[in-house]
This record gives C-alpha cells, structure tokens and sequence, in this order.
C-alpha cells in the first residue's frame, strides 16, 4: 500500500466550511456506475442515503456514472432500477425525473467542458501532452527503482506558446488538476477525523480524458455541486478520494457537501467479500425467495444506523419506521460481517408478517400454488387454498422461504397418492380411519403414541402399519415421518387421504 490515510485526526474546526442547507432539507445521492449488477454493498449505499433523505425530509436522487464507457454494460441501468424499486427505495430525482437532470453523466458532456474551462481559466488545471508511450515509460522506471509510479507534472511547465503550437498541431491532451501539497483534513461522518496529503502519493490527476470524457473525480465534483447535494454517502473505497475532491471543490471556490464513509462488508469470517461472489447479488437474493423487506432490515441490523437493545432479538420493521430511527453518527465503522443466519431469520419473521395480512397471505399462498403447479406439471395435486393456507401457517417459524416448500422433501403435501393400490390392508386402514377420527389432537407426539397403542391393539407391527400409512398417505418414499406428515397435512387432508384408498 502507498497511502496513508490518517484516521481519527482532530479536524480544527475551521478547516472546512461545508455547503449549507437553504431549505434545510438534506439531498443525497446514489452514484452507480453501470458496469453489472447491483450488488448488497451497493444496496446498502442506495438504503442509508435513502433513509438519510426519508429521515429528514430530504430528497434522494439516482445518478449514473456512466463516464467509462469502456466498463459499461448493456442493460445494467434497467436492472439497476428494478432492484431499486424492489427493494421499496424510490428516488425524487433521476433519469426521466426531476429538474436538475440529465441525471446520466454520458449526457452532461458539455457542461463538464464548460466547467473544466474556469479550472483552465483560472491556472489550477492545464492541457497534458504526455503521450501513453512516456507515461508508461515513467510507470515502468518507477516501479525497477521501486518509488510510487505516478506522473511527473512534467506538462504543468508548458509556456502558452507551447501551448498554442501543440493546439494548432492537433496534438491530443488530457487535461489535469494541479495537485497542491497541503492535507485537506474533514470529519468523516462515520469515521471521524480524516486527513490524507493526495500529492505525496499521485502525481497530477486527469480531470478530462482526451476523448472528452471526464473522469470519475470531475465529474462527480462537478455534478454533486450542481445538483445541490449537501451529504455524501458512499462506500469507505471512495474516502481516499475525497481529499482529492475537496481540493477541486476549492479549486472552483465551491462549499463542499459532508462526507459520510460506510464500512466494507465482508465474509462472516472477516475475508473479502468478492463481488463475482453470486450471493453477494441483489438478482440473487431475489431469485432465491428473499422478500425485500427481509433484505432490507437484514442490512440495517448488520451495519447500524439504529438504537440497538442489547437481547431484545430481531424485529422487522417497515421503511417508513426505519426512516423515522435512523440516526447516521449510529453506523458502525467496523467492517460489517455478512450473517446468513441473520437474514433467514429476517425473511421467516417477512413471512409471519405477511401471513397477518390477509392480501398478502394471499399473494403468498398464490405464490405458492405457482411455485407447486409449475414443479409437478401433470400431477394429480391439493393446491386449494385451504391446504396451503394451512401448511404456510404450520411451516412459519420452521421455513426460511416460500421456495423450501417445494423442496422433494415436501412433495407429499401436494402430490395425491393414487387411490388403487392394491396392496393394502383396506380393513385395517378402515378401522383406524374411525379411530382417527375421534382423535382430537393431531399433533405429532399424541399421533405417535395413538399409532402405537393401535398397532398393539391389532396385532399388526408397528413398521408395517407404518408402511402402509405411508403409502396410503403420500405414495412417495420420500418425506419425513408419518405421524410428522399427518401433523402436516392436517387432520382433515390426512383423512380424506386414507378414505379414498379404502373407499
Ligand atoms: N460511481 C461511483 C461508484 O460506482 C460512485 C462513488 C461516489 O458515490 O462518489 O461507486
């Protein structure tokens, strides 16, 4: 590592003077660049500045930061916004809304030209003739005599008539930000006192690339400026940056907004998180039965924001709650460790939620009857309601997702076992059906003892009995236990089963 970046510094209280809220609202953005899919470090981004927004009756807009083209990816700004919305974080302002659009940064070309012109103007930036051929040869030397590669500020020297002649030959430039030597210390939000000297580590960095396009740094100083963001919330990889940025916000003579840094996510052990890692997806967790607001809590729980009581266990709450307690000095600095179980625990309590609510019991239960038709297409199955409704209630503390439902596991809960089997003992199934029937308790245990004293009592053994409930019940060699099944499918289910096979 080159750097340092000096944490916990005492910022004098002078140092920075940060741009201030006319309406006393906060504006806050989401940032993504368009290079694949959203994934849970990005959400977490769009969430906190979301919630910041919501909390303060601020606004949250979308930016795309789109200025490399060489890493951009067809599609990603649609599925970028699909996720957004799935996960129930709406933005103000963004593509196709708001007034201080074009909200896409491939779309603003000409007002970073004329923005790069008053850095020009005004002697802290200059056009840069250096050719790749000699920065490469400056990289390459650096790295045999092991000093720091970075750009010699040779073209920082040009006379305006070396200038004009280089111009007038069509010779391509960049264009550069004088870097200057003094350490822009802030006060990170999260972090606290953040101080890091850019030049001794990077020589003079590109603002405009020779294509047109600006780099990231301008054009994320320019844009946060002009659409008036107050608070930066973005992921703690960004926070070297910032010195940087503060320095061309001097440059223009602008007020900067705060900055606020969120910790890395990693592994449950500690290791990096890959973002090629398919879980890390937001698609992912999408596909694999997750609800969002399961996703959501899961992520405030884990990174902070929020008055924690100490074993007072998890609790979901809406976004508008989370909105109203979020406090951002509450996000924990430490790195946030991914927990699996964490977010089972979220989506089971997702799903109790929902079966309390009569049109979303039935989204579900809809959701099921899906799920179950399109796994045994052809088979002869109980989708009624009534069945569902009942094993979602009776799977609620037991399931994670609506999905393990349809595990193979499962399968007799919705599969009817053929009525002809011959050979079963249909007499036999006959009087225990009578002695079911006035059973009042159909929970697992008290099946057990009954099947047992039953099987006593008819001097038929108990695995063969078993076997023949089994098959009468399900028809399938897999599934769990016969007195679990009959608890699962109900006294009424488990019935009706063994009445149409001996009737
Ligand atoms: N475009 C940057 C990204 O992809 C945004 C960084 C920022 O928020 O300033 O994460």
């Amino acid at each position: 590592m080159w750097f340092t970046v000096i944490r916990n510094v005492i910022c004098p209280p002078s140092t920075i003077v940060y741009r201030t809220l006319k309406s006393g609202r906060p504006r806050v953005r989401f940032a993504p660049s368009p290079t694949g899919y959203l994934h849970l470090g990005g959400l977490r981004t769009a969430l906190y500045n979301y919630l910041f927004a919501k909390s303060r009756e601020g606004t949250f807009i979308l930016r795309i930061e789109d200025t490399d083209q060489t890493r951009k990816v067809d599609g990603s700004i649609e599925a970028l916004v699909k996720d957004l919305e799935w996960a129930g974080i709406e933005y103000e302002e963004g593509p196709g809304k708001g007034g201080c659009g074009p909200y896409v940064q491939s779309e603003r070309l000409d007002i970073y030209q004329e923005y790069i012109t008053k850095l020009l103007k005004n002697g802290t930036a200059y056009r840069c003739f250096c050719t790749e051929r000699r920065l490469n040869i400056l990289r390459r030397d650096a790295v045999k005599s092991q000093r720091v590669p970075k750009y010699d500020n040779r073209c920082r020297n040009l006379t305006n008539e070396d200038i004009k002649k280089k111009l007038t030959a069509g010779t391509p430039c960049c264009i550069r930000f004088k870097l200057t030597s003094d350490v822009q210390a802030f006060e990170d939000m999260i972090y606290g006192g953040i101080a890091y000297d850019v030049s001794l580590n990077e020589g003079d960095p590109v603002l405009m690339k020779s294509d047109g396009f600006p780099t990231y740094h301008f054009a994320n100083v320019v844009d946060d400026h002009l659409m008036g963001v107050t608070h930066v919330l973005r992921g703690v990889e960004w926070q070297i940056s910032t010195t940087k940025h503060l320095l061309i916000y001097r440059a223009f003579g602008w007020m900067p907004p705060q900055f606020g840094h969120l910790p890395l996510i990693v592994n449950s052990d500690g290791t990096k998180l890959s973002k090629r890692q398919c879980d890390v997806r937001v698609e992912d967790y999408r596909r694999n039965g997750i609800f969002p607001l399961a996703l959501v809590n899961y992520i405030t729980l884990s990174g902070g924001g929020f008055d924690h009581i100490p074993g007072a266990g998890v609790r979901l709450k809406t976004m508008d709650e989370l909105a109203q307690e979020f406090q951002i000095r509450k996000i924990s600095s430490h790195p946030t460790r991914n927990n699996p179980d964490l977010l089972e625990e979220c989506n089971r309590l997702e799903i109790k939620r929902q079966m309390k609510d009569e049109e979303l019991s039935q989204e579900l239960i809809n959701k099921l009857q899906n799920l179950i038709s399109q796994k045994y297409r052809g088979q002869n199955l109980n989708v009624s309601n009534d069945h569902i409704k009942g094993v979602l209630n009776w799977a609620l503390s037991r399931m994670t997702r609506i999905e393990d439902l349809v595990s193979n596991k499962f399968g007799f809960l919705w599969i009817l076992p053929a009525s002809d089997q011959q050979e079963l003992d249909k007499e036999l199934l006959e009087k225990l059906l009578i002695n079911l029937e006035s059973l009042e308790s159909f929970d697992q245990s008290t099946l057990k003892d009954h099947l047992k004293q039953f099987s006593q009592s008819h001097n038929v053994k108990f695995p063969q009995l078993m076997k023949m409930l089994r098959a009468a019940l399900s028809g399938l060699n897999e599934g769990p236990g016969v007195a679990e099944m009959m608890q699962l499918l109900g006294k009424g289910q488990s019935l009706e089963r063994i009445k149409a096979v001996v009737r």
